[in-house]
C-alpha cells in the first residue's frame, strides 16, 4: 500500500488513531456515532456490522435481539483489543487473541 488508509473521515476502512492499526468505522445505530470496530469478524463479538448504501452500520446485541440478522456480521468493537486504549486507561479489557 503506497498511501496510508484515510483516518475518520468516513465509515469504513480506517486506522486506530492510538495503535495504528486496521479498524472498521461504523455508524452506531442507536446514536449514529462513528465508532471503530476490529476488521476480522468473530462470533464472540458483540457488534452486529452491516452495509448499506456504503456505509457501515453497527448494533450492539441487546436482549430483544440477541443474534445477528439478515446480512448482519459479528465483530468485536476495537476498543476491546486495541493496547493503547488499555495503556490510557489500565483497565483490562476482553482477553488478548494474537491473530
Ligand atoms: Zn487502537
Amino acid at each position: 500500500m503506497p498511501y496510508p488508509t484515510p483516518r475518520r473521515t468516513t465509515t469504513g476502512y480506517g486506522t486506530c488513531d492510538a495503535c495504528d492499526r486496521r479498524v472498521l468505522y461504523a455508524l452506531t445505530t442507536k446514536h449514529r456515532k462513528i465508532i471503530a470496530i476490529d476488521p476480522a469478524p468473530d462470533p464472540t463479538g458483540n457488534q452486529a456490522v452491516s452495509v448499506k448504501d456504503a456505509t457501515y452500520w453497527t448494533r450492539q446485541l441487546s436482549t430483544d435481539r440477541p443474534v445477528p440478522e439478515e446480512r448482519e456480521i459479528l465483530r468485536r468493537p476495537h476498543h476491546a483489543t486495541c493496547p493503547a486504549a488499555r495503556a490510557r486507561t489500565g483497565v483490562r479489557p476482553a482477553p488478548w487473541r494474537q491473530r
